[in-house]
């Protein structure tokens, strides 16, 4: 039987059938992507071969049901849908057998058509990235695209984003923009042509958000493995800690702001949240992106701290280890940052709780030395906070002040238990 790299084909050995699209192989073994996702790699000998659909064929039949007439109806809000690309945005390339950004965001109007009973989008394509791919210059281009579509009369904001790296998307957008309309990040676990997607109901919730009263910046992504509940994050307390369920997002160190149900559209909150037109729009997107993020684990050299102040890094966020504790060695090197005034702010790898540094003698240490702690706050979150300080005043005191005030709920001032 002839087939070739694309083609639909059934496989049969042994009494057992594999149905799928044939993948690229290095080995000499037929490999195909089931319509579960998970790929089948079978000998050849002994197998029988049946064609079902040329790969041509399953091109065009994509493309005619994928151009449902879209046409605006009167009375619904105006949402913007910005993509950026990630897996909401992708399907398998079958010349690789890897899943890559390809959707426009008009596509993914198209692919969803149920979107257009919720309100009357628009859509601009702002990258078409894999979100590993993000860095802190996309995020301002990205924030004065959402600041762009506000003025020109959006309802609502929707950023179809790859899960990767959203949540430091969503907290630096958090931080950038006083937003008067709810911007919403959502993108999805398996992408578009496996049967188990996330990608519809996650970018209809989305919409749901996105025309209510909810103006914060927000992750919208499922709540559990059915497909019943989105919840909505807030984007400085959410965190992807899964990497492959469709419930990976968790919201830490605090409840979701809600949740949507996904048959009713109904949305019940469980957080106070910022109401609509409560701000006036401003946009504060100047960011210093040469901070970082250090982790530190037990017996690490405190050469790796120093070496970040040699290289002229700005800001420093050490995820240290319990209540916030690195090793006495490294002290002197927290030292040196600070006199050279470079913020150093202690979080926790522990994620869940607070810092709290007073309590050993290290923490002690760590404080006498000039780091300030990052309380309840997410490690990401705190150094997408430290660029977006450092960006907005030159001035030592004045940027530690700002890290440590709560400024978009990414520090409660006491901890839930
Ligand atoms: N690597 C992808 C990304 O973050 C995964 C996804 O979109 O879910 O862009």
């Amino acid at each position: 039987m002839e087939f070739e790299e694309g083609d639909r084909v059934r496989v049969s050995k042994s009494g057992v059938e594999y149905e799928g699209i044939v993948m690229p192989s290095t080995t000499g073994h037929i490999v195909i992507k089931m319509n579960s996702g998970y790929n089948a790699g079978i000998t050849p000998q002994g197998a029988t071969v049946t064609l079902l659909q040329k790969k041509e064929d399953i091109a065009s039949s994509g493309k005619e049901a994928a151009k449902p007439e879209i046409t605006a109806r009167t009375g619904l809000p105006k949402v913007s849908i910005l993509s950026t690309g990630g897996t909401i945005a992708s399907k398998i390339d079958y010349r690789t057998g890897a899943v890559t950004s390809q959707f426009s965001a008009d596509d993914i109007l198209q692919a969803i058509p149920e979107l257009t009973e919720i309100a009357n989008f628009s859509g601009r394509a702002i990258y078409n990235i894999l979100s590993e791919n993000m860095k802190a210059s996309y995020w301002q281009e990205l924030s004065k695209a959402v600041v762009e579509e506000i003025h020109k009369g959006a309802d609502g904001i929707i950023i179809a984003h790859g899960t990767d790296t959203m949540m430091y998307s969503a907290a630096a957008l958090s931080f950038m923009i006083d937003t008067p309309v709810p911007i919403v990040f959502v993108g999805s676990q398996r992408s578009a042509d496996r049967p188990s997607s996330d990608n519809a109901m996650n970018a209809i919730c989305a919409a749901k958000v996105a025309v209510s009263d909810i103006a914060e910046v927000s992750v919208v992504m499922h709540n559990d493995s059915s497909d019943d509940i989105c919840a909505i994050h807030r984007a400085t307390r959410v965190r992807k800690m899964h990497t492959s369920r469709r419930d990976a997002f968790r919201s830490v160190n605090s409840e979701p702001i809600g949740y949507v149900d996904y048959a009713t559209g109904e949305i019940c909150t469980s957080l106070p949240y910022i109401r609509r037109n409560e701000r006036i729009l401003t946009l504060k997107s100047s960011l210093v992106p040469k901070c970082a993020l250090v982790k530190f684990t037990p017996g690490a050299s405190p050469d790796i701290l120093g070496w970040f102040i040699d290289a002229g890094y700005k800001g420093i966020v050490i995820e240290g280890t319990g209540l916030g504790h690195v090793s006495t060695d490294w002290i002197p090197q927290i030292e040196r940052a600070t006199s050279h005034r470079i913020p150093v702010m202690i979080t926790s790898q522990c994620l869940n709780g607070r810092v709290c540094d007073r309590v050993y003698d290290t923490g002690r240490d760590i404080l006498k030395a000039g780091a300030i702690e990052g309380e309840d706050m997410l490690p990401e979150v705190g150094l997408v906070k430290m660029m977006w300080a450092l960006g907005q005043t030159d001035d030592y005191g004045t940027a530690l002040d700002m890290l440590k005030q709560d400024i978009r709920c990414e520090i409660n001032k006491r901890s839930l238990e």
